[in-house]
């Protein structure tokens, strides 16, 4: 599975930490910055020559202004030279169209060569300075004595005007060296001179400042903020004057000439930043969001494979039997229905078993729970090995297994898998380190002949089942049509049975055992039959077994204890006094707690001594539930009645319980007898179990005997007493009697027996 951090490289992952963002602000503020300040510089730099330029043009009109002036003067000068007897009304005159022409003068004086103020023009302003001497100190007069004899102009550079104000003064000589008259001075004051050069342009956008070498002499100034750092000195070449010309512009000069496009560089770029981070801020949100919805998908992904795998478990455990791990009886169904419906398309067969494990309930029940499951799951694990992609195998509850092949060919593929299944019996089964045979019966059913749908075919198999159990045990049936109908009549007589008792239809047969040494009977076995209404006498193979399933048969028995004690009460006082009776027990009965406590009432309600009674059990009830059973028998046979094994040698492999239980007889199974002459290992096991019998000190019996080899042969083996068609057949009561009283059996045996 991928990994949510493989997903996003480092590189990535740095690139959507905010960080970014801030940085990408900040690198496009620094941007913004060094660009703002670029043309910044590039604009001061533009400013500054912008600023030369006035400068230049302010000298150069400052310079004019004064050339020009010292030109118009020195021509004065040079009228006044021309002709010394001008009047003064006519030099006034001439001075008059000067001022005229120039109005930037504030006087134009003629000074005599003492250096006496004498004429002005205007004269209403410049009243105070007429008699003035012009040369007030010893720089000026000297400045003045060197212009008289070389005849250049000389200029004062900037001085207190005795008008007020600074001003400068040109004075040119009127002739040269001795022959000079004087000088024609004009006056300026430096605020009209500044302001005619500042004339074309806006003047209070500059302040204007004039330096004598290094000292400021004469500032023009409209404002009072003049920027320092921006401020141009252009130097001056005006004769007999060292001066420069600074200008400085004020913030609304330096202001207009900047332009706008710095600001709104930085500021677009810093929007630009500012929408950039932003723009980063929001994709990067986006990624996360992205990131985040994957890392969910991812694990969404995960939990559903989770689930997946928990709801496969569960459906596996749903599916499965927990104790032996095969499929369970739902989910076989389930595949069962599913494989008919593929066998029906294909026009296959399929055949379902259902298979009981012999015993299973008396092992159980004698051994423990624990053995009993540990015997399952063994028998599971056997099984298991059949299944494959045609054979299905479950476990179906109980001692039951079933399973079913698809595809099967015919009748031959049906019977090699019960071969199959026979054959996973054939070891023992080793279980709490004891080996154990066990055997198994079946029951078979095959679709579409034995049914169409899973439900039917499995309730004739089970049918077969059990008349395959009906027929003893190890071995199978196929379910057939019959059996169907049997099983129709089984449920009728399963309904009958349940008034049978009281609309007393039962009856004591008895069959007589033939004391083999004396010759005589004196013992007797009841054997029920049912006068069915409908059907006749029925014999206890045909009921027996459903009065056991119903819980009917502990009434049944009650009913043939108290039937064979009345009968016993009738022979009372009669030749027949000391006949003793068996009865036979099933399983269930014996299980009813107040069995004993029942015979015994019987017993004294008839006024019977208990060793006329015997009772019959199988090798299987005996040890069912040993416990149990040992505390029933024991208190049966403390009462005085006779115990029997009835078929024995066929049930339990184990003789120890011969030891612990109070027995009185072994009824030899009719199976041994049956071919005791033809089969030697018969006449083994009937000899052994003689040997036994006698040896632990109990009476022999031998059931089905027939012919007159067989009791020939049990005579010979010193067999107690025989039981079979050969001496009679079970008989009514009356019948008995009658044959008894003319001695009908001791004659047939005399025929057969030479005794
Ligand atoms: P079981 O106790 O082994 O009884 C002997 C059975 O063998 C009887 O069958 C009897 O008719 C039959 N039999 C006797 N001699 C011969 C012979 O020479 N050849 C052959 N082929 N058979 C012979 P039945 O009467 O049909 O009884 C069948 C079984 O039903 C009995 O077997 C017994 O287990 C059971 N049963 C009979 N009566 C009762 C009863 O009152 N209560 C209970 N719980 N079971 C009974
Ligand atoms: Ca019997
Ligand atoms: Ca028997």
């Amino acid at each position: 599975m991928i990994q949510p951090s493989q997903t996003f490289g480092p590189l990535l992952k740095r690139l959507l930490h905010p960080v970014f963002a801030v940085v990408i602000f900040l690198v496009f503020l620094s941007l913004a910055a060094g660009l703002r300040y670029g043309l910044i510089q590039q604009h001061t730099g533009q400013i500054q020559s912008n600023l030369e330029n006035q400068a230049r043009s302010m000298a150069n009109s400052l310079e004019w202004e004064v050339i020009v002036h010292a030109d118009a003067i020195r021509r004065m000068a040079n009228r006044l030279t021309t002709d010394p007897q001008k009047p003064e009304r006519e030099w006034r005159e001439d001075a008059r169209h000067y001022l005229r022409d120039f109005r930037i003068y504030q006087a134009i004086e003629w000074i005599d060569a003492d250096f006496i103020i004498r004429w002005l023009e205007p004269l209403a302003t410049n009243e105070s300075v007429r008699g003035y001497n012009a040369a007030f100190d010893k720089q000026r007069r000297a400045a003045l004595e060197a212009a008289k004899s070389s005849g250049n102009y000389d200029i004062t550079g900037v001085i207190n005007l005795r008008q007020g104000g600074k001003g400068i003064v040109i004075y040119a000589p009127v002739g040269v060296g001795s022959n000079n008259n004087g000088f024609i001075a004009g006056v300026f004051k430096m605020d009209m001179l500044a302001r005619q050069v500042m004339a074309s342009r806006e003047p209070t956008m500059f302040q204007m400042g004039i330096r004598n070498k290094d000292d400021l002499v004469y500032t023009l100034s409209d404002f009072e903020n003049a920027s320092d750092s921006m401020s141009y000195t252009v130097p001056l070449s005006l004769p007999t004057l060292d001066w420069q010309l600074t200008v400085q512009p004020s913030p609304e000069w330096v202001d207009k000439q900047r332009s706008p496009w710095p600001r709104w560089t930085f500021i677009t770029l810093v929007f630009m930043g500012l929408l950039t981070s932003l723009t980063t801020l929001l994709l990067q949100l986006i990624l996360k969001r992205n990131q985040d919805l994957l890392i969910t998908r991812q694990e969404l992904d995960e939990e559903i494979v989770q689930r997946k795998t928990i709801q496969q478990d569960l459906v596996r455990l749903e599916s499965t039997d927990i104790l032996t791990g095969l499929a369970n009886r739902r989910f076989f169904m389930d595949d069962l229905a599913h494989a008919l419906t593929v066998a029906d398309r294909q026009m296959r067969q399929v055949a379902l078993v259902m298979l009981d494990l012999d015993r299973f309930q008396m092992l159980n029940d004698s051994l423990g729970h624990q053995f009993g499951d540990e015997l399952l799951v063994q028998v599971a694990g056997r099984l298991d090995k059949l299944s494959d992609e045609r054979i299905t195998v479950a476990y179906s509850g109980g001692d039951e297994f079933m399973l079913y092949e698809q595809r099967v060919e015919d009748i031959d593929a049906v019977v090699y898998l019960l071969g199959r299944i026979k054959q996973c019996f054939e070891a023992p089964f080793v279980v709490q380190e004891e080996a154990h045979s066990v055997t198994a019966t079946l029951g078979v059913a095959v679709y579409p002949q034995s049914g169409l749908d899973a439900d039917t075919l499995l309730r004739n198999a089970d049918i077969a089942l059990y008349r395959a159990k009906e027929q003893g045990r190890n071995t199978y049936q196929f379910y057939t049509e019959g059996m169907q109908e049997r099983e129709v009549m089984r449920l009728e007589l399963e309904k009958d049975l349940s008034q049978a008792l009281a609309n007393n239809e039962f009856v004591l047969y008895y069959q007589p055992q033939l004391n083999i040494n004396s010759g005589e009977i004196d013992n007797v076995e009841a054997l029920i039959r049912w006068q069915h209404p409908r059907r006749g006498l029925l014999s206890p193979g045909e009921f027996i077994s459903l009065a056991e399933e119903s819980g009917r048969i502990t009434d049944i028995g009650h009913w043939v204890v108290m039937a064979a004690c009345r009968q016993l009460a009738a022979w009372k006082g009669t030749r027949f006094e000391n006949l003793r009776v068996a009865v036979n027990l099933s399983g269930r009965e014996l299980d009813d707690e107040n069995l004993v406590e029942r015979i015994r009432n019987a017993l004294t309600t008839e006024g019977i001594p208990a060793n006329r009674l015997e009772v019959e059990l199988t090798e299987e009830i005996f040890i069912q539930n040993i416990e149990h059973n040992l505390g029933q028998l024991s208190r049966l046979h403390d009462l005085g009645v006779h115990l029997a094994i009835d078929d024995f040698g066929v049930g339990y492999s184990s003789l120890a319980y011969l030891r612990d239980f109070p027995v009185d007889l072994l009824k030899i199974d009719r199976s041994f007898i049956t071919d005791v002459t033809e089969r030697h290992d018969n006449a083994v096991i009937i000899r052994a179990i003689i040997n036994l019998a006698h040896n632990l000190g109990l009476r022999v019996v031998a059931e089905g005997v027939e012919t007159k080899a067989q009791l020939d042969f049990l005579k010979s083996h010193r067999c107690n007493l025989a039981q079979g068609y050969l001496i009679s057949r079970p008989i009514p009561a009356a019948e008995l009697e009658r044959a008894l009283t003319s001695g009908a059996f001791e004659r047939t045996i005399m025929d057969k027996l030479e005794l």
